[in-house]
């Protein structure tokens, strides 16, 4: 898509969102049977499956940990995710988004429970639209919690950025494109940042409405995610009660 001439006009922006809305959310727990605990997550028009295995045994051997689990966590973007057709297989990109996810997850997990063991995050974007990343992490820490595997808390994350001069929040594809600024963020639910990175430049004031923004958004989502999970395991007891 060429540039449009503006992304905001009149406060509202090309998508209709106000500058501190963020995206539609869907989710769905459990979609994958043989893995320990599933997630498909939809934000805006990224569409991402999540799947977590484990605590399990550890293979490569040596990567073992003696007083902790390890967690690894594998971002890859379909091929067809993309407007352009994506390579297949890992690339400098995904190798970073897996770190940076694995990095915004493992302080809430309770590895020390684990030693010797692996718990395996697995992320799989199916459709992208700019914020897989958060979308991944979103998708990932429901995944986790249905896999129940001990947390503090869940992990929540959207984007903030700059388009026309203006804070946006969640930005989409074309936000990103030609955008000034793009902040991903990753929280817990009290405001303990977990992932914080910058494309692009934010004065300091900027920065700091923009942590406000994105805070909001978080809380949003995990709010989205509670009750995902609660629907789940709410109504699995009340299937338990019945029979
Ligand atoms: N993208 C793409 N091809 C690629 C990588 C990314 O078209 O090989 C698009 C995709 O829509 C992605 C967006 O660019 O969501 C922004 O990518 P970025 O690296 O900022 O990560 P994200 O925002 O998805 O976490």
């Amino acid at each position: 898509m060429v540039k449009p001439e503006k992304l905001i006009e009149n406060g509202i922006r090309l998508d209709g969102r106000k500058p501190d809305e963020i995206r539609p959310i869907k989710i769905k727990v459990g979609v994958l049977n043989r893995a320990d605990g599933s997630c498909y997550f939809e934000f805006g028009g990224n569409k991402v499956i999540a799947a977590v295995y484990g605590p399990r045994e550890v293979h490569p051997r040596h990567q073992q940990k003696s007083t902790s689990a390890v967690v690894r966590y594998r971002y890859n973007m379909a091929s067809f995710s993309v407007e352009e057709r994506k390579r297949p297989g890992p690339d400098r990109r995904s190798i970073e988004v897996s770190k940076v996810s694995r990095e915004a997850l493992e302080p809430v997990i309770f590895q020390e429970y684990f030693p010797r063991s692996a718990i395996d995050i697995f992320v799989e974007v199916l459709q992208a639209d700019a914020g897989t990343r958060t979308a991944g992490i979103n998708a990932a820490s429901i995944a986790l919690a249905d896999a129940g595997i001990p947390m503090k808390s869940l992990v929540s994350a959207c984007a903030v950025g700059k388009v026309d001069d203006t804070l946006v929040l969640d930005l989409n594809k074309d936000e990103d494109n030609y955008g000034q600024a793009d902040m991903p963020i990753a929280m817990t639910p009290d405001g303990k940042i977990t992932l914080l990175q910058m494309d692009g430049h934010l004065t300091r004031d900027e920065f700091r409405e923009g942590l406000e923004m994105a805070k909001k958004g978080c809380l949003e989502i995990a709010q989205l995610q509670r009750t995902a999970l609660m629907e789940k395991y709410s109504s699995l007891m009340e299937g338990e009660v019945n029979e």
